[in-house]
């Protein structure tokens, strides 16, 4: 198989974003760091917060827009600086409310973002990387080859773009769009440390997004050093695909499984602090493949796995996509489980599948361009062998 970019094993450093002529994106700049850049240019640090408004509650894109800031300041910043936004390639609308964009970054590459709109809140699912290494058996993301790490202002361009497209920039001070942010797009989030906890950092400022803690949710597939270190720096809701219970099915459905198995995955989520802010609780995903990891038994042992950490867990019907070697495991089998879980004192909610006819659901992102290719390369491939 031909692997078309170096593969983003590791977590990988912070990647500043610069554009072919030079200039910097100052979405996802810190504030140490936009200090850093400006103090050369003889901008004030005063100028700093004025600049952080309008970048971050205004989302303004253009310099030109930013009049509390002289004109000199503004053609100086339009010499050196952009302010990063993705553009929209493709959107789509399902019939259940849910809307997916596909976002072009500046080289090209494409990522997709999805808003989940629910009577009580929205949710904004955010990508972390292009495409993504784990290759997780049922997980259409991972059939994608091409991966690289998103730049901070690259995650942050989501949800600016999403905010610009539900129409609240600025939003509103009550009643927002988006009132939740989960790290659920494509890719590993703690692959691409770096570069999510400065994003993240800016989402949970109280001058930059005004997140709340308790309404930005990691998720990951396991890679617990990193868990340990987003545990201190970070300190977000933490959820944790797990979706099978013993390593050897682990191994082979979640490969990242290999290098660290579930007793150590599950020692850091003992460790994860969440009992500091009275009631957090851990979400431990399980996807339900149908005949390969839905038995009774296999709930019975998740309880006991999970014994004594404050969790919940979430059972996601698996979403089918386009060759996908796994089926759903059928309703009754999944309330089956959710009993079980139930009855230890766990809550166990079945995810609804959201936007399924815009193959935004759990796990069915993937680019709509490589799909394009693909098809495209399958239709010639076909064309090939009949002709
Ligand atoms: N890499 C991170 C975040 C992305 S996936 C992680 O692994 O957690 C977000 C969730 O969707 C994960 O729990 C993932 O396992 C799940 N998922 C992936 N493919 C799916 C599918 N086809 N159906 C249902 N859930 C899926």
């Amino acid at each position: 198989m031909k692997v078309e970019t170096a593969v983003v094993k590791e977590p990988a450093a912070r990647m500043p974003a610069t554009a072919p002529d030079g200039r910097r994106d100052l979405l996802g700049m810190s504030r140490a760091e936009l200090a850093a850049e400006l103090a050369p240019l003889g901008i004030e640090p005063y100028r700093l917060k004025q600049l952080w408004h309008w970048l971050y509650q205004r989302g303004a894109t253009s310099f030109a827009t930013m009049t509390t800031l002289s004109k000199d300041i503004r053609s100086r910043l339009e010499e050196g600086y952009f302010v990063g936004r993705p553009t929209i390639a493709a959107a789509q609308e399902s019939a259940d409310g849910t809307r997916k964009w596909l976002l072009r970054q500046n080289d090209g590459r494409d990522i997709e973002c999805v808003y989940i709109p629910e009577e009580e809140r929205g949710t904004l699912c955010v990508s972390s990387q292009v495409g993504c290494t784990l290759t997780c058996a049922f997980c259409h993301t991972g059939t994608q080859k091409l991966v690289r790490n998103l730049t901070s202002g690259e995650i942050l361009g989501q949800i600016m773009t999403a905010r610009e497209q539900l129409g609240e920039n600025p939003p509103p001070q009550e009643g927002r769009a988006i009132t939740n942010i989960v790290l659920m797009g494509m890719g590993e989030p703690l692959f691409n440390y770096d570069n999510v906890a400065a994003a993240m950092k800016i989402a949970l400022d109280p001058e930059g997004l005004a997140f709340s803690r308790r309404r930005i949710t990691l998720s990951t597939a396991g890679v617990v050093p990193m868990i340990r270190r987003a545990g201190t720096e970070l300190r977000l809701n933490l959820a944790i695909s797990l979706h099978a219970v013993t390593d050897e099915l682990r191994d082979r459905i979640v490969p990242i499984n290999r290098k660290y198995p579930i007793a150590e995955l599950i020692a850091a989520c003992r460790d994860y602090p969440v009992l500091e802010r009275g009631g957090r609780r851990i979400t431990f995903e399980y996807v339900m493949l149908d005949g390969v990891n839905d038995s009774p038994a296999e709930a019975r042992a998740l309880v006991r796995l999970i014994a004594g950490i404050p969790a919940k867990v979430n059972l996601i019907p698996f979403n089918p996509w386009p060759g996908a070697p796994f089926g759903r495991s059928p309703p009754e089998r999944i309330e089956a489980f959710a009993q079980i879980v139930l009855k230890a004192g766990y809550m166990a909610p079945v995810r609804t599948p959201r936007g399924e006819d815009i193959m935004a659901a759990c796990g069915q992102l993937k680019s709509a361009s490589e799909r394009a290719r693909r098809t495209l390369r399958d239709a010639a491939s076909e064309a090939a062998v009949s002709g």
